[in-house]
């Protein structure tokens, strides 16, 4: 009998386990190939992730993370690796306006983009005048855009007649949330798309979806179970120092920090962008336009402040509040049912505030203060609530900055090397730094892969349907 030898699997080396990385796992088991992820820190899900507060030994979220129903290549993941049901999707997003209105919108029985014409209508926290010019400026974002080069989101609205309201109340919540970014330093094309695609074209596609637990569990533990069950190599605590190639400028492997070689056919690199420079060997950055494309983009901070009060202070489970230093308020009471260890009554919020270049100058005291001051302007009781405890954290590089241009410094995924893959929330998606951004270039690094094993499959989902009435007002 003669025994028939099945040739190698091809190795593939994935480095970095947040939410690129992962994704490319994802969309590569159950395919003949032999996979090693590399993750430098001991837990997955790079910044979307949770740490362990020492003193009570419980979960806490490097900041909250929101995601919107449009993200349909998340939701993909999600339900790939089995954590569809650790984020819950809400049909409303609240407004708390300084006036201390409430303003929710929601959808109603007209068709996108005319879904969200009776909550904008009914919107106290706008004037009439506010209301036209908001109308005039999202039917200007409708239809392609003539920006000049270099055109901020913030010129682009003064061009267009915005009010001072309606840039403080209206645009500026919406664009500074979504996209991590201040409007005077805001894209002119990723604003649009926020608008078209969240808002415009589809009805549910504005919908937010909360998680319900801690980042850790959802791609931290059960990611973990679900690798280990698919047979995924994952390392822990090891960091790649570079990639390795051979005389001719062949790929051969990855080297770790500890200087073991491990060979590979493929290798995605699916770290930030500020590292992928350090992991490709000086001889190969002319090659390699993406190192430059990294050293041009910039960073832009997000802080999160997580406070545990000894008694109820928000009656929401999650509110915008424009035209504040707060942006955001998470009640992870009432979505997430925790408290603060052994104080029943307790309720534990997380606030937030995207690009904050506002905060990043002072010291956690100080912007702890600014916070508790701009709360208690909210809910006055909040004054005599006692903080049990609190965290401050700022990730100074928590996104890249989506500065007018930024998509001409993102790379694809596919690079000059053979064999050589990029991902990451900043590589080419279209997308802004946002889990969907990430899982995108996951998806389109392993497409590559599959491609040069000559079984091409087309991995990213499509969008959510367009409603008949904007294909034809859009497009
Ligand atoms: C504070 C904050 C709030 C956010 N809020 C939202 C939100 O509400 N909604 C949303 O959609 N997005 C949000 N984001 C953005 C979102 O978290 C990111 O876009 C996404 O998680 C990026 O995933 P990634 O895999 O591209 O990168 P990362 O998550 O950064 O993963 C890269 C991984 O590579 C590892 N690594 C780095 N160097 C090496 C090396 N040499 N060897 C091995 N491993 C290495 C890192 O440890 C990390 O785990 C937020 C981000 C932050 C920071």
């Amino acid at each position: 009998m003669t025994s028939v030898r099945r040739p190698p699997a091809p190795r593939v080396v994935i480095v970095g386990g947040g939410l690129a990385g992962l994704a490319a796992v994802s969309q590569l088991v159950d395919r003949g190939l032999e996979i090693t992820l590399l993750e430098s820190r001991p837990r997955l899900g790079g910044r979307a992730s949770s740490f362990i507060d020492p003193a009570t030994g419980e979960l806490v979220d490097n900041c909250q993370h929101v995601s919107m129903a449009c993200c349909t290549n998340l939701a993909d993941f999600r339900a790939r690796v089995g954590v569809a049901d650790l984020m819950r999707r809400t049909p409303e997003i609240v407004f708390l306006d300084t006036a201390g209105r409430v303003s929710r919108f929601r959808a109603g029985i007209l068709p996108a983009p005319f879904h969200l014409t009776g909550s904008f209508l009914k919107a106290r926290f706008l004037s009439l005048l506010d209301k036209l010019a908001i109308a005039r400026g999202l039917a200007a974002l409708a239809r392609p855009l003539a920006s000049p080069p270099g055109e901020t989101f913030a010129q682009w609205l003064a061009r267009h007649g915005q009010t001072p309201r309606a840039i403080a109340f209206f645009w500026s919540p919406v664009l500074v949330s979504a996209l991590n970014e201040q409007l005077d330093r805001m894209d002119v094309g990723h604003a649009r798309k926020v608008f078209v695609d969240g808002f415009l074209r589809n009805r549910e596609a504005f919908e937010p979806e909360i998680p319900t637990v801690p980042l850790g569990d959802i791609f931290g533990t059960r990611l973990e179970r679900w690798l280990a069950n698919n047979e995924v190599m994952v390392r822990f605590t090891t960091g790649a120092r570079s990639i390795e190639i051979d005389g001719e400028g062949g790929l051969v492997g990855v080297t770790t920090r500890t200087g073991e070689l491990l060979p590979a056919d493929f290798v995605i690199l699916a770290t930030p962008f500020n590292r992928v420079g350090d992991l490709i060997p000086a001889a190969l950055r002319d090659r390699i336009w993406a190192v430059e494309a990294a050293a041009s983009l910039e960073a832009s901070p997000i802080t999160g402040i997580h406070l545990w009060f000894d008694r109820p202070v928000c009656p929401f489970d999650h509110v915008v509040t424009p035209g504040r230093l707060i942006q955001w308020v998470f009640n992870h009471t009432a979505i997430q049912g925790r408290s603060a260890p052994g104080a029943d009554q307790s309720e534990y919020l997380q606030i937030v505030v995207s690009a904050s270049y506002e905060l990043v100058r002072l010291d956690k005291a100080a912007v702890l203060e600014r916070v508790l001051e701009d709360l208690a302007a909210i809910w006055p009781e909040s004054r005599s609530a006692v903080l049990l405890r609190s965290w401050v954290v700022t990730e100074h590089g928590a996104t890249f900055a989506v500065r007018p241009g930024v998509d001409h410094d993102r790379p694809r995924q596919r690079t000059a090397i053979d064999g050589l893959f990029l991902a990451g929330d900043w590589t080419a998606t279209g997308w802004p730094a946002t889990m969907e951004g990430a899982v995108r270039s996951g998806y389109l690094a392993a497409e590559g892969i599959l491609q040069d094993l000559d079984r091409p499959t087309r991995l990213i989902r499509p969008d959510l349907p367009t409603s008949w009435l904007a294909r034809w007002l859009l497009e």
